[in-house]
């Protein structure tokens, strides 16, 4: 069995790329089982301005130090058409606070969201993941987008990030207000998962 390091310390993100892997067959690691502990600043490792450029980024920093075990990485993030496409690449940090992380963090950047999109009219957004597989001879990328629009207030608990305030139109029902599975089938992460997978199936 091939097995692949998935490269995110996002507990959200492993929790939906685990499955994918695991079904098509990989033995999964997280980068806390490959014993690849944080290195000082990671965040700036996706300095770069497009989703397929941070996504590689992070798939090479992890390679470097992953002893030669296959790694998979996703650069993804939330695109509001009346912000001009905002927060995009900088949906992680849209908030500005550097002091958080995991949920705490989520609440601050759907409180700026809210905040954003007060009294506008069109609530119009899509998610955009892209994958990125790197084994040290072989590099390529895989995107998947999803379309939905943005909710006044929240609804469900699942999910991470924005998902409670993402109304997706493929299910009609919130992100958060769905299972894993459901989500997988229409998500941006799912889609670039899927299209990632069939690559490597055809070896190229
Ligand atoms: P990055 O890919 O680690 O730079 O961060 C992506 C950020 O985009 C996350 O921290 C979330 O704020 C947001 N995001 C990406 N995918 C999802 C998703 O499936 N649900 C909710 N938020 C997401």
């Amino acid at each position: 069995m091939s097995t692949v390091i998935l490269a995110t310390r996002s507990e959200g993100k492993v929790r939906e790329l685990a499955p994918l892997f695991a079904d098509a067959g990989y033995d999964v690691l997280t980068l806390d089982a490959a014993r690849i502990p944080p290195s000082p600043n990671e965040d700036a490792i996706e300095a770069f301005e497009t989703f397929e450029e941070n996504a590689l980024a992070k798939a090479r920093h992890f390679f470097a130090r992953s002893r030669g075990i296959p790694v998979i990485a996703d650069d993804s993030g939330l695109v509001v058409e009346a912000l001009g496409g905002k927060p995009g690449v900088h949906s992680k940090r849209w908030s500005g606070r550097a002091d958080l992380e995991g949920h705490a963090l989520d609440t601050a950047n759907n409180a700026y969201l809210v905040e954003a999109l007060r009294g506008r009219e069109n609530r119009a957004a899509h998610y955009v993941c892209v994958a990125a597989f790197c084994d040290g001879t072989r590099e390529f990328t895989a995107r998947g987008e999803t379309r939905g629009r943005i909710l006044e207030a929240p609804r469900g608990s699942g999910g991470f990030g924005y998902d409670p305030y993402f109304w997706s139109e493929d299910l009609q029902g919130t992100f958060a207000d769905i299972s894993r599975d459901a989500k997988a089938a229409v998500s941006h992460r799912g889609r670039a998962v899927r299209a990632l997978l069939d690559r490597l199936r055809r070896g190229r």
